[in-house]
């Protein structure tokens, strides 16, 4: 992860990926020896954000676009990766603004119950996905940073919904032990997993995945994606530093 006599050393790359473009313009506008890689459905942006080899790119929205963009950058060399964006928040006492660095991922609507798994649980896959320990530490001493917001390590659920309503917030909560909702981060966590290679999610909530979930994302998003940011940068911060 190191500069080698002035030339960019691209052989371990940090993958740094938002769904939207709100979640990574403002490490994007920081990029340094910037070059863009096209790839079928994505682009990827190459280049080093404070100091840092790396791979930036806006994934798309939901599980697909997410799985997608995460073989790519793979592919492109990432040997490390982070996902950067809002979520609902679905534990009770979340506020707007609050952080939650993942412990696991699970993919709450996959229903393949009638075959007898468990709700969440994709046939031949594990029933979540860790993140990883180092990650997951770097992330959360970063965020521990941000002024103004509580940060807790919690599950994530991630599914091709948005989740807007007290009942739906509740389910993911009582059935899978969910900190909050969102629609990308487990099928990182899948990708990543299968090929071994370390992650963590990283979400701000933007709303609390209930009935007014709608008007809070709307009105939110923009300011609490600058948190994640914040954080993505603390933790290049000790990367650097050699932590
Ligand atoms: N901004 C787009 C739609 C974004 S969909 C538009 O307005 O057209 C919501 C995005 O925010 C997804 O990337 C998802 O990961 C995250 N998200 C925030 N709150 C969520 C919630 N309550 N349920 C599911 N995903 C949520």
């Amino acid at each position: 992860m190191t500069q080698v006599m002035g030339a960019v050393d691209w052989a371990a790359m940090l993958a740094i990926i938002g769904a939207m473009d709100e979640e990574i313009e403002l490490l994007l506008a920081e990029l340094r020896e910037r070059e863009d890689l096209t790839r079928p459905g994505v682009t990827l942006h190459r280049g080093v954000l404070d100091g840092v080899p790396v791979l930036l790119t806006r994934g798309g929205i939901g599980k697909v676009n997410a799985a997608m963009t995460t073989t790519h950058l793979l592919t492109a060399g990432a040997t490390r990766v982070i996902f950067t964006g809002v979520a609902g928040g679905v534990q009770p006492g979340l506020r707007v603004g609050d952080i939650v660095v993942s412990t696991d991922l699970v993919q709450h609507d996959v229903d393949v119950t009638a075959l007898g798994y468990e709700p969440g649980t994709v046939p031949g896959e594990p029933p979540a996905w860790p993140a990883d320990e180092r990650l997951r530490a770097l992330a959360l001493a970063a965020a521990g940073e941000v002024k103004g917001v509580r940060v807790l390590e919690g599950r994530v659920a991630s599914g091709d919904q948005f989740v807007a309503s007290r009942e739906g917030a509740q389910r993911l909560h009582d059935l899978f032990g969910a900190a909050c909702a969102e629609m990308e981060g487990a099928a990182v966590a899948q990708v990543c997993a299968k090929a071994g290679v370390p992650f963590v999610v990283i979400r701000s909530v933007s709303d609390t995945a209930d009935h007014d979930a709608q008007v809070d994302y709307r009105s939110f998003m923009p300011l609490v994606a600058r948190h994640a940011k914040q954080v993505v940068r603390g933790m290049l911060a000790r990367l650097t530093a050699g932590a």
